[in-house]
């Protein structure tokens, strides 16, 4: 019998060594410039200057033992993952770049890519959830997400305590002591805080900080991370993991891919925190198909300019909507009444954003009457497009939502939801004008 073949004597076949974040001049770059190069060699690629799209649902080894050595990264038998590339349910070039960027904007050192937001937020959980086990969660959330844990995750013995976006360090300490004893009922442990600020589509900032000191205090931190759903500000205006959080996800359908035409989602964090989400994506699939990663690297490019226009367009029309007599109020970051989220908006965000909830005077009937006037907005749900969209909450995203949680959580029939594109502010206004006037 011959010895079995040592991987580790073999060379590494790599496509590219994870890149550096690019130097110049002893400066860091900063994300808008490395998103046109970061983690692409065109040398590599026939000189193209884009990226190619790769289409292949396999990768050929250099030799057999190069073979050995990749699974032994997939399967989980060497630390780091795969150092090359293997089977397109794994990984794809154009998805190792993707995630190489996207980590760039939240200062993550890995991130992962999905097929869409949700798969991204259930395989996320997935993999921090054994029977018994607790979520903590911010409210509200995105519809889907607070169903996955009420509805699903529950038929697995997983249960959660929830609070409201705002609470207080006082009531996070109580909500974790909840949540801490009905773990140790159950025989499992708090298996993650999950946040989502601001919270859709209310707009109601969690504490990040407040929140870390508390599960600093209760819990091993080693053994709970908090993950956050940075959709609505994130990449731009907010970055969570500077304030404590220790995984970000995204649905990058909304201000990253920003044109309205793919859905996708994201994961990122400490390499310690991906290793298992990346595990469960290797093994369920659900990792976004290379020509959406595509897309998304065109995106990204742009982002920051699609980001800042429309945050530029959104204050101006709510300064607009402000005064309007048919206007009952507007819940809008650039405007906050509340002076604990003034705070919590001071010291974790950057910017406004430009999504917000519009309430008029009036009820379903009067909504809809504004609705159906719109002519430059469009009629829709999503959000972060180079369109402006608008919808309305209570009859579409949330109507599958408890009528008495819905009244809880300030989604009342007068709410409309509206999410500013990168338009001229001018005719925004003059659209929004003329559907008021009908209403
Ligand atoms: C849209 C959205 C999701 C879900 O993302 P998909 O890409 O549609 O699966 C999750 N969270 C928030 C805040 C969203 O707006």
């Amino acid at each position: 019998m011959t010895d079995a073949i040592d991987s580790t004597d073999q060379p590494t076949p790599r496509r590219k060594p994870k890149p550096e974040v690019e130097k110049l001049a002893g400066r860091e770059m900063k994300p808008s410039t490395l998103m046109m190069g970061h983690g692409y060699d065109p040398a590599l690629s026939e000189g193209s200057l884009k990226a190619p799209i790769f289409l292949t649902s396999t990768f050929a080894f250099e030799n057999a033992a190069a073979g050995k050595r990749h699974f032994e990264g997939i399967t989980g038998q060497r630390p780091g993952g795969a150092e090359g590339l293997v089977y397109s349910r794994f990984n794809g070039p154009n998805q190792e770049i993707l995630e190489d960027r996207l980590g760039i904007w939240d200062g993550a050192e890995d991130a992962l890519c999905f097929s869409s937001g949700m798969t991204a937020i259930c395989i996320l959980m997935l993999a921090y959830v054994s029977q018994g086990d607790v979520i903590v969660h911010s409210g509200p959330l995105y519809a889907a997400s607070e169903g996955f844990v009420a509805k699903v995750l529950s038929k697995f013995g997983v249960s959660y305590v929830d609070f409201p976006a705002g609470a207080s360090r006082e009531q996070l300490d109580d909500v974790l002591a909840r949540a801490k004893s009905q773990a140790e009922e159950n025989g499992g442990k708090v298996a993650m805080i999950y946040l989502e600020s601001p919270g859709n589509p209310t707009n109601a900032l969690v504490d990040v900080e407040a929140v870390k000191a508390a599960r600093d205090a209760a819990l091993d931190p080693a053994e709970t991370p908090i993950a956050i759903d940075n959709t609505f500000l994130g990449p731009l205006w907010q970055r969570p993991l500077d304030n404590g959080a220790d995984i970000v996800c995204y649905s990058l359908t909304k201000y990253v891919g920003g044109h309205s035409d793919l859905v996708a989602g994201s994961v990122s964090g400490a390499k310690k925190w991906m290793d298992p989400v990346r595990a469960l994506r290797n093994t369920m699939g659900g990792i976004a198909d290379p020509n959406t990663a595509w897309m998304l690297l065109r995106s990204l490019e742009t982002v920051e300019l699609r980001m800042q226009r429309a945050g530029e367009n959104a204050a101006k029309v709510c300064e607009f909507l402000k005064s309007h007599p048919k206007v009952e109020g507007l819940g809008y970051l650039g405007f906050i009444a509340d002076e604990r989220q003034q705070d919590i908006y001071d010291r974790h965000c950057s910017g406004a954003g430009s999504t917000f909830s519009l309430f008029i005077e009036g009820g379903e009937a009067e909504c809809f009457r504004f609705l159906d006037s719109l002519k430059v907005a469009k009629l829709a749900v999503s959000l972060g497009g180079t369109e402006t969209l608008a919808s309305h909450p209570a009859s579409m995203t949330h109507l599958s939502v408890a009528h008495g949680r819905r009244q809880e959580l300030g989604i009342g029939d007068n709410l409309v939801r509206i999410s500013i594109g990168i338009e001229d502010p001018d005719d925004l206004i003059a659209d929004f004008e003329q559907a008021l006037e009908a209403v």
